[in-house]
């Protein structure tokens, strides 16, 4: 089965792999699905499978696409919120690629392609991960020429918008000295300081038991002198008030198809919370969300992670619809239900831990439709909500997308990652035989129980860490995944099947933190990212501080090559547990100074001989390392009286076609919103 795989997707990627021959595909087995679209800069686009969506009931059906409809019909909102000028952008070009009718395989013609793929990538004019600006390799003086022959509306700013890497260079701006929002392009402050909004926070902060997390669904303007906050909502002049108006109508009609009264609920406070932007009811969604553990068919749907703001506050809006994966959650639950025993043997400070660790849902998800901030590039985990209150009062839910991981770990078969960068035979046999498991393993891990442990000094918030505080609480939750994949109650509760199978994702975690994520930076620049930066600081704080004489684990020179030689995984492990223990204690103290001293020690900088000749292994590999995916089609069948009676899933969209159709079908906010 495998090996038939590995040929299909090898095929497939020679062949370009464009769109299937539109027949409805329906209950396709992983090794007959496509999973290879498109290939362009350092991107890949794949295609996931919604396996089980054609047993769900009618009604759960109609569920998942009334949600999915409100899900796409927040796209603009992210594109907005990404940079004030993408809108225009993406239209621009959008305009362009429909209308040009010179020849479309020209070299200039196809390199402004690539620009505009980029674009629906990153959902604007910045990398989606690095977040700095890329620009077309198209010349300016083509795309000018081609634009007033197709009749395509550009003035001179939005040609330096797009062309001159000096405008906007930066979506998040993370250098400690600088003022974070001055330096950011990111649309979520206009006009004032970093000192000003900071102000503002200070003097709006709702220090009630249960506060509104004042600034999670707005934008701060500076008018006339004065802050004022533009809220996003569909009331008044609400901002973003024609898109969420939509999503208001999609969640309406997803109300009739509802499994229960919990759900019910769910969705009339987001509704309401759309309409009036009152965190308060905000937080009784929250609740109502955290609360509804039964329904089938569940869903994200609004302003949600705040790693796009550069304080940490404003929601950037995102979508994911998704139902219940059943056997899968049967390996979740295991773990919630120990979730005490791993809280109180954890290598952390007895005064850091939780008394009780309670309400931790863990459940193993397939997505149906990604969108906003979620799409094209996408989480593998979910945690929420992000309210520390609702989740020390209520609990989180806590899921892993299976469908994801699925399309991941098979489009990546046979890549010669492990071939290149991996030492020797054996560690190449312990990924083929537990790679996929283990990668599986330390999402639950972290999501069901790293993030959930642990818990703040009083006065302590999430904002006492600041620029720093995603890196840290990201640390924190791949530390305690790691430290207890290799602990032998994980063999006892039957989620690992031997007290082997964690080597593979220390190698590989080791790898990738000192090593090989370096393919994404580029060079000369340094770690931005949070996630990126956790995983260097876990690495390279490891390797600092192995034993000088006997090393538990340390990289190797080889014929001009540097690997990763791990002698002693136990031995590893034990410094994960100290490092572990270091981390809470920061969190949990809210210690900035020396959250900055360990994300600058080992977080940050990039050793550039290391870096040169890791580029010059992975490129000839010819593997893009950022991916994300197309959504399938959702087609909903009507009877005679045009009420449901079916909705089709199809698999056959392109990526162009793709975007142009969200363009078309999805998009009603004007090109600059104030
Ligand atoms: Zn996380």
């Amino acid at each position: 089965m495998k090996k038939l795989l590995l040929i299909l997707v090898a095929a497939c990627s020679l062949v370009g792999c464009g769109s299937r021959d539109g027949k409805h595909v329906q209950s396709v087995s992983p090794e007959e699905f496509e999973y290879n679209v498109d290939r362009f800069y350092d991107l890949a686009i794949l295609r996931y499978r919604v396996p089980d969506f054609e047993s769900l009931s009618l009604e759960q059906k109609a569920l998942v696409y009334y949600l999915s409809e409100a899900a796409l019909w927040g796209r603009d909102i992210i594109y907005d919120q990404n940079g004030r000028y993408n809108l225009r952008v993406r239209r621009t070009c959008e305009a362009l690629y429909e209308k040009y009718e010179g020849d479309r395989q020209e070299e200039q013609f196809m390199l402004f392609e690539k620009y505009l793929k980029r674009v629906w990538f990153s959902n604007g004019i910045h990398h989606h991960y690095a977040a700095d600006k890329f620009v077309p390799e198209c010349s300016e003086q083509w795309f000018r020429a081609a634009c007033k022959e197709a009749g395509v509306e550009l003035n001179d700013e939005l040609v330096r918008v797009i062309f001159d890497p000096t405008v906007m260079p930066k979506r998040i701006c993370q250098d400690a000295g600088k003022d974070l929002l001055l330096n950011s392009a990111g649309n979520y402050y206009e006009g004032l300081t970093q000192a000003e909004a900071e102000a503002w926070y200070e003097q709006h902060k709702d220090t009630s038991d249960e506060p509104r997390w004042i600034g999670l669904n707005s934008k701060l303007v500076k008018r006339d002198g004065q802050v004022v906050e533009r809220v996003y909502r569909t009331e008044g002049d609400g901002l973003y008030r024609e898109a969420l108006a939509h999503v208001v109508e999609n969640l309406e009609k997803a109300l009739e198809y509802a499994e229960n009264d919990e759900q019910r609920l769910v969705i009339k406070k987001l509704i309401e919370f759309n309409r009036t932007g009152d965190l308060k009811t905000f937080n009784k969604y929250a609740i109502a969300w955290v609360r509804d553990l039964n329904s089938h068919v569940d869903f994200v749907n609004g302003f949600t992670e705040v790693y796009g703001d550069p304080l940490g506050i404003t929601g950037a809006w995102e979508s994911m619809v998704n139902f219940k994966n059943v056997a899968a959650t049967d390996r979740t639950r295991t773990l919630s239900a120990n979730a005490q025993w791993f809280e109180d043997n954890s290598p952390t400070d007895k005064k850091y831990k939780k008394k009780e660790c309670r309400g931790v849902s863990a459940k193993v998800i397939t997505a149906a439709i990604l969108a906003g901030d979620c799409y094209p590039a996408t989480p593998i985990g979910i945690n929420l909500p992000n309210a520390n209150w609702i989740r020390k009062n209520y609990g989180s839910k806590s899921v892993t997308i299976a469908n994801l991981t699925e399309a991941y770990y098979m489009a990546s078969q046979g890549d010669g990652m492990n071939e290149e960068f991996y030492l020797s035979d054996e560690e190449r046999r312990l990924a083929k035989e537990y790679g996929a498991l283990m990668s599986d393993v330390h999402v639950d891990l972290h999501e069901c129980l790293g993030h959930g442990s642990g818990q703040l000094m009083p006065g302590v918030g999430k904002e006492s860490l600041r620029e720093h505080a995603s890196t840290l609480e990201e640390a924190r939750a791949d530390l305690f995944s790691l430290y207890y994949m290799a602990d032998p109650k994980l063999v006892e509760l039957g989620i690992v099947p031997d007290e082997e199978a964690y080597k593979t994702q220390y190698y590989h975690q080791l790898l990738n933190g000192a090593m090989t994520q370096l393919v994404r930076v580029e060079l000369g620049k340094n770690i931005e990212e949070s996630h990126m930066r956790d995983r260097a600081l876990i690495a390279r704080w490891v390797l600092a501080h192995v034993d000088s004489v006997k090393p538990e684990a340390e990289i190797i020179e080889r014929e001009g090559k540097h690997y990763l030689r791990v002698n002693d995984y136990q031995g590893v492990r034990r410094l994960f547990g100290q490092l572990l223990a270091i981390v809470q204690e920061v969190v949990s103290t809210g210690d900035y100074e020396q959250a900055c001293q360990l994300v600058e020690d080992y977080a940050v900088k990039v050793d550039q001989d290391l870096h040169r000749e890791l580029l010059a292994r992975y490129q000839p590999l010819g593997i893009a390392p950022y991916k994300g995916f197309v959504n399938p089609v959702y087609q909903p069948v009507l009877d005679e009286q045009g009420k449901i009676k079916d909705i089709l899933i199809r698999y056959d969209e392109g990526y162009a076609e793709q975007h142009l159709r969200y363009s078309r079908d999805y998009s009603v906010l004007p090109d600059v919103n104030d």
